[in-house]
Order: structure tokens, then sequence, then C-alpha cells
């Protein structure tokens, strides 16, 4: 990543982690934190979990887990994989079998817990299947289900017990060769959450997949998750996230892409800077802002936008984004581009004319990046 000289408060230095491949993806190392999300239909419903992963990829996720419950799941996911437009993850809880299936099907990864499917024969064999098809794995513990003896041991679930269970996972792939995994130690409460991967990050080199679990629904789970995986980025935890909303997938993917965006971890579309608005403003912010953000989607080119009701704060903003709007009076405002004043525009065309500046910068900064890319 590279580090900003001129504003060093700005700098995360990321936790030097192993680098491994979910399919086409490196999660760990120096790669670009990936973003994740998890279907929610009824993966024997090909057409519509294909359509969901496809929504899902076409908002950002990098890659995609689906639920492998049973067997036809295993096989409805061989055609799930060949169609979609990003690596998947397949879900397996206890069935060895299943694991076996996925990777067969093209899964890219298996979330499974050595530790929970019986004798060293079958992780064996788990493991070989892994390997025969370029599979890595995710290790993923969970407050909510710890082993039996470990709750015993520690009386509850704690930030201890959640990282002895994943350590001792991870010495079952360890002590039979294998180390394409990752690791997850989610929790539902932010600080049991927080606690868990500051321990396991400590631990282990391994490339650390961050969740909250059970985080809830679109605002509460959002601001949970804001808290909890931001803290943790923030102190350079985590190399892939998953925010878990009782939500759409998409809204998903966009929520970690906003704390990543925050975080200046990582950057797609237009990064939108407004005012909350008050009675100094010149226009209705809120409004334009909702409807900006609706025909902004398409952007994908990494980009600023400021949009603030009057000169309070317009101007001073405007200098730090690409395309800026300050609202003014008398029934229009200003214009900027690269930080300077450029013209004024009536507020009534100021919507239309905003996305025509936005889509054309982005076309100069593709056009800069290809060329520079060609260059190399
Ligand atoms: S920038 Fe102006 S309109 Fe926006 S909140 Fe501040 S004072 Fe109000």
């Amino acid at each position: 990543m590279s580090l900003n000289h001129v504003r060093p408060w700005r700098n995360i230095y990321r936790r030097k982690s192993r680098q491994i491949m979910v399919g086409s993806v490196p999660v760990g190392g120096d790669a670009p934190i990936s973003v994740q999300t998890m279907t929610n239909t009824v993966t024997t419903d090909i057409p519509g979990t294909i359509a969901q992963v496809q929504a899902a990829a076409e908002a950002g996720a990098d890659i995609v887990r689906v639920s492998v419950p049973d067997e036809a799941s295993s096989k409805a996911l061989r055609e799930i994989t060949r169609e979609s437009p990003v690596p998947i993850v397949a879900d397996i809880h206890f069935h060895y079998r299943r694991g076996i299936e996925a990777a067969e099907a093209g899964a890219a990864c298996l979330r499974i817990n050595p530790g929970n499917i019986g004798s060293q024969d079958r992780v064996r064999e788990v493991i070989q299947a892994a390997r025969d098809h370029g599979c890595s794995m995710r290790i993923g513990v969970n407050a909510g289900s710890l082993e039996k003896h470990l709750l015993e041991k520690y009386g509850e679930p704690c930030p201890e017990a959640m990282v002895e269970s994943g350590m001792d996972h991870i010495r079952i792939l360890e002590d039979n060769g294998f180390h394409e995994f990752k690791i997850s130690v989610k929790a539902s409460d932010v600080f049991l959450a927080a606690a868990a991967y500051q321990g396991i990050a400590e631990a282990t080199d391994k490339p650390i997949h961050l969740g909250i679990t059970e985080a809830g629904g679109l605002t509460s789970g959002t601001i949970k998750s804001a808290i909890g995986l931001g803290n943790l980025l923030w102190m350079g935890i985590g190399d892939t996230i998953r925010v878990s909303l009782s939500a759409d997938p998409v809204e998903e993917v966009k929520v970690g892409y906003e704390i990543l965006k925050s975080l200046g971890l990582r950057h797609r579309g237009v990064n939108i800077i407004s005012c909350p608005s008050c009675a100094r403003q010149g226009f209705d912010v809120i409004k334009t802002v909702e409807e900006l953000e609706r025909r902004l989607e398409h952007i994908k080119t990494p980009m600023s936008l400021s949009i603030i009701g009057c000169v309070v704060n317009g101007p001073g903003e405007a200098l730090m984004t690409d395309v800026g709007f300050t609202g003014g009076g008398a029934g229009s405002g200003m214009v900027y581009l690269a930080g300077k004043a450029s013209h004024k525009m009536s507020n009534d065309q100021m919507i239309d004319h905003i996305v025509e500046e936005v889509e054309k910068k982005a076309a100069e900064l593709e056009a800069e990046a290809a060329k520079a890319q060609a260059a190399e």
C-alpha cells in the first residue's frame, strides 16, 4: 500500500499476512482488501442464485459465497460456478462429502472447519480434493458454535476460546501440509469479535477474513459492521471482508466498499462528500445527493464529488475533490473542476450537468490509466 507522506495521519499499516488465492482473487499480502457477500437464495434455484451472484458482482463483489447444505446443492454449484463472473466460495458445515463435491464442482474456496468433519481420513480426503481442484479454504470460527470442550474450559464464548478454536483448526490443516487458507473468528458482539480478531492476528500470519456475524438489518448492521470492521481495518487487520446484513447481498457489498472507502483502503466509484444541509443551503442537498447516488451507480472509476449546500464549506471541500458543486443563491451555484471554481450552473439543470461532468472525468481517468498501463 502506498503511504501518504504529506498526510501521515492517514496511513494504515497493514498486518503482514501470507497471500493465498481464491480463484483469480489474491487474498492477503499486499493484495487489495477484497469484498465478499453471500447469496441468500436456495442454491438449487440455479437461475435465481446466478442472478444474485451476478448482481453482487456488478455491485463490486470480488468473491461470493454460496451455501452447500446437501448433494443437490453441490450439483447446482457446478452450473453456478460456470456462470459466475467471480470466484465462488462453497459454505460447508460438517459434511465432508459436500466439501469434496464442491471442490469438484468448481468452487474456488471451501468454507469448512476441519475439526468438525470427523476422522483424519476425511480431513485428508477434503484436503486432497482441494489440492486436486486448486481450491483454497476458509476456517470459520464462530462465537455461537464453539466446540463443547472449549466452552467447558472457558465457561462462555470469549476471545481466548475463539483463538484456541482457530489455532486448533489451523494445526489440522498445517499438519496435513495444507497452507492455502484464511481464517475468520466472527461474533455478533463487536467487542468479542474485535478482541478475537486481534488475538488471531497475533497468533498466525494467515490471511484474515473479517466479519461481524448476524450484525442485523441494513441500518443497525451497517453501523455495527462499520464500528467492528472499521476498527480492525484501521489497526491494519483484515485481508477480505464480508458485511453480514439481513438485507440484499448488493447492500452488503455497497456497505463493505463504503467502509473501505472511508478508510482510504480501497476505492470504487464515486465517493460523494456532502453536507447534512441546513437553512443556509442554496439547493435541496438531500434530494440532490439521493438522485446523484442513483444516477452515478454505473461509474466504477474511483473519483470524488462534493455536493455542498453553501459557501461555508463548499469551496474548501471542492478543493479536495475531482468535481464539486456549491450552492450560491439566486437559483444557481458554482461548479468546481479539479478543485478550482469553473463555472456557474442553475440549480434546475445541475443534476444532469454534474452527471455529465462526472462521466467526462471518469472517461478521462480511465484513458489515463489505460495509457499508463500501456506504457508499462
Ligand atoms: S455547508 Fe452550508 S448548507 Fe451545508 S450544512 Fe454547512 S452551513 Fe448548512
